[in-house]
């Protein structure tokens, strides 16, 4: 009784009764335009195509990052992407520093650094290394969360002479869920009462086998006060790079991650971007989270102006429309309606969420009361 006719429905839904009739057959419906089908399964095709417009217009509007698959022999090597992670006062910091003090190109450039979240070490051979400069798993799982995962190589920061602590085995478990390589840089050496030995013991407990245990896991002695062992850390992370042979296409419309935003008082909303293929131009347009923007300029890790930066280079970029979150994708588009047009639909998106979000924890309220 309380039936429509699939063409009925097809008008009401502004949608073709072949369409319908389609849907019908796919979940096991024999049944022709005239037919008529009961309420519930009027509804489950409403839901459905409910759905599959939301689909349809999303397809429309969004970039699809997923589907856009760099062919093969487009790809190029790129430098691997390092974070160092490990319990505080292991001397994260300090082999930050210390790294970045090995780079060659920064004498070229004058010695001045700057911070924006991320840089870049040049070695000896001329290869390039790009390193995380937010040490922490608080970082790393934050940014996993948000689905950005740019990190290639995880480094271990274990103090010789503290051992495994609490933070060191939740960096562990971190990188282990993020299935991450790990080298364990065992620091402070130069300690009388450093015992590496004792480490790579204790990281049995963990799975963590370093080669001399019988492992693949690399480890390396270091001490980022004196400054010794880092080539040989810089060489072994250069041998797993080598390993995972990390490539992308830098010949094309740039795609980067947000590493950190901010609001900058005198050059006004501002984001590192850690550019994960294609090659950033000043003058691109671009989305980035729900703002459009164009780049403006772009400044490297020496606080030098740049014209490009390719795969895993950061750079700051100025010419944001807005903050975006750490995490965010950034993706060069054709103009600047087309950035407008994803940036609105993103922003519109968001607010339907937030929107509807209230309703549903209320209705759990209301049932976990009954
Ligand atoms: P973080 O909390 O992991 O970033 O650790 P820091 O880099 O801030 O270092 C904590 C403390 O350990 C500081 O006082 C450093 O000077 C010291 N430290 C770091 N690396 C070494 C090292 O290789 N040898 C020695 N003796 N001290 C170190
Ligand atoms: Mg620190």
């Amino acid at each position: 009784p309380e039936g429509i006719t699939v063409q009925e429905l097809a008008n009401r839904m502004a949608e073709k009764g072949a369409d319908l009739v389609k849907a019908l057959f796919k979940m096991g419906m024999m049944v022709t335009v005239n037919q008529t089908i009961d309420q519930d399964t009027a509804e489950l095709l409403v839901t459905e195509f409910g759905h599959n417009i939301q689909r349809v217009s999303d397809a429309d509007v969004e970039i699809d990052t997923e589907a856009d698959v760099d062919a093969p022999e487009t790809l190029k090597a790129r430098p691997p992407v390092v974070t160092i992670m490990g319990h505080v006062d292991h001397g994260k910091t300090s082999l930050l520093d210390a790294l970045r003090g090995t780079d060659v190109a920064t004498g070229e450039a004058g010695g001045i650094t700057q911070h924006i979240g991320a840089y870049q070490v040049k070695t000896k051979g001329g290869d390039l290394l790009t390193f995380l400069d937010t040490p922490g798993h608080e970082a790393f799982s934050e940014m996993r969360a948000r689905g950005a995962n740019v990190t290639d190589i995880v480094v271990l920061v274990v103090a010789a002479d503290d051992g495994l602590m609490p933070q060191t085995i939740e960096a562990i478990n971190h990188t282990k869920a993020a299935g991450v390589p790990m080298i364990v840089a065992i620091n402070k050496c130069d300690k009388p009462e450093a015992n590496p030995q004792k480490v790579r013991e204790r990281l049995l407990e963990h799975e963590v086998i370093v080669e001399d245990m019988g492992g693949e896991t690399q480890d390396v002695e270091v001490s980022a006060l004196k400054r010794t062992g880092l080539d040989d850390l810089i060489e072994k992370i250069m041998l797993q790079a080598e390993l995972m042979e990390l490539k992308a296409n830098p010949d094309r419309a740039a795609e980067g991650t947000v590493i950190e935003a901010k609001l900058d008082k005198g050059r006004g909303p501002v984001a590192t971007i850690l550019v994960k293929r294609g090659t950033l131009k000043v003058g691109d347009v671009f989305v980035v989270g729900e703002h459009s923007g164009k780049v403006r300029a772009m400044v490297n890790d020496k606080g030098q102006n740049v014209k490009e930066a390719g795969p895993s280079m950061p750079v700051e970029v100025l010419g944001l429309g807005g903050v975006p979150l750490a995490g965010d994708l950034l993706s060069v588009v054709e103009n600047e309606a087309r950035a407008r047009e994803v940036a609105t639909y993103r922003q519109e998106q968001a607010t339907k969420k937030r929107t509807t979000a209230a309703p549903t924890s209320f209705e759990n309220m209301f049932s976990a009361l009954n």
